[in-house]
């Protein structure tokens, strides 16, 4: 069913249309996003992890072969992010399997020993690096995996820390240290700026989003908010070929969206449920 469909008819029996829409008009860019494992070696108050007031929900984790086989088959671009990918047992085999005329990216916070890892990927890398400085993490760990990574010219990356409420009290005197060290990391705003999450009262929304977000088992999910609860699971890239890029439904969960859930290809009808504003 499209999104304007299921407008249609829930507003037809509800006999009330939407109250607003939220939207992103961005153009879904084609990638595929996998999350090879939700663990991560760092505990942020703004990450969606915490931003959902649990912990993730436990999937089992696919072999680097399995992965290798799908994304191959599916011939899209990836984008490896988490929880911390480099948590994931087999991250470089995964990566190094990937067809030559894919790109991979990967989302890390770059605190854990990452020399041995690094020197085993063999093919073009692009890494976004976030520095977390709320965890207190080893500021000379993630300048040796920095400078390490930044000498092999099959890798390039984005270095930022997210200037948020949380963070700001150390931020800059890390940033000043990782200049004078010779390393730029930029500051990033704070994207928690979404209303459809961190919130108390849910409401009905008809939700579509054009993306593939692919949990740990191969399982794929409409938003990061769905994956993180492993709620309503649709099909599996491991056993099966992806449906198509859109994925629609009525979703009774608007407000306990994730903050990045209204990144990306995004149409949301809200209802208000008959409830004060
Ligand atoms: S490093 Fe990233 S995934 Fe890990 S807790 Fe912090 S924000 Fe979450
Ligand atoms: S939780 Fe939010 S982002 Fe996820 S399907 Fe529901 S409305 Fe959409």
């Amino acid at each position: 069913m499209t999104f304007e469909k299921l407008v249609s008819s829930h507003s037809h029996q509800t006999s009330s249309p939407p109250d607003r829409h939220c939207s992103n008009p961005a153009k879904f860019d084609g990638h595929l996003r996998i999350y090879p494992t939700l663990a991560c070696n760092l505990r942020c108050d703004y990450c969606v992890n915490e931003q959902m007031g649990q912990r993730p929900a436990v999937f089992s984790q696919a072999s680097p072969e399995a992965w290798v086989q799908a994304i191959n088959r599916e011939g899209r671009h990836v984008v490896l992010t988490g929880g911390e990918p480099f948590l994931y047992p087999g991250l470089s085999e995964l990566i190094n399997g990937v067809n030559a005329d894919l790109k991979v990216r990967v989302y890390t916070n770059f605190c854990l020993s990452l020399r041995d890892v690094l020197d085993r990927i063999q093919r073009p890398v692009h890494f976004f690096i976030s520095w977390h400085p709320q965890q207190r993490a080893d500021r000379d760990t993630f300048l040796d995996n920095a400078f390490h990574m930044l000498d092999n010219p099959l890798f390039t990356a984005d270095m930022h820390a997210i200037d948020a409420e949380e963070t700001r009290a150390g931020l800059d005197a890390d940033l000043d240290y990782f200049l004078k060290k010779g390393l730029t990391v930029t500051k990033d705003d704070d994207q928690r700026t979404f209303d459809g999450s961190c919130q108390t009262a849910l409401k009905t929304a008809v939700c579509s989003k054009i993306i593939y977000l692919i949990g740990p088992d191969g399982t794929r999910f409409q938003c990061v908010s769905r994956l993180i609860r492993k709620d309503r699971p649709m099909e599996n890239m491991l056993k099966s070929p992806l449906a198509t890029e859109e994925a629609v439904s009525l979703c009774p969960d608007f407000g306990n969206c994730a903050p990045c859930d209204i990144l990306g290809q995004t149409q949301m009808a809200v209802y208000n449920n008959g409830q004060e504003e």
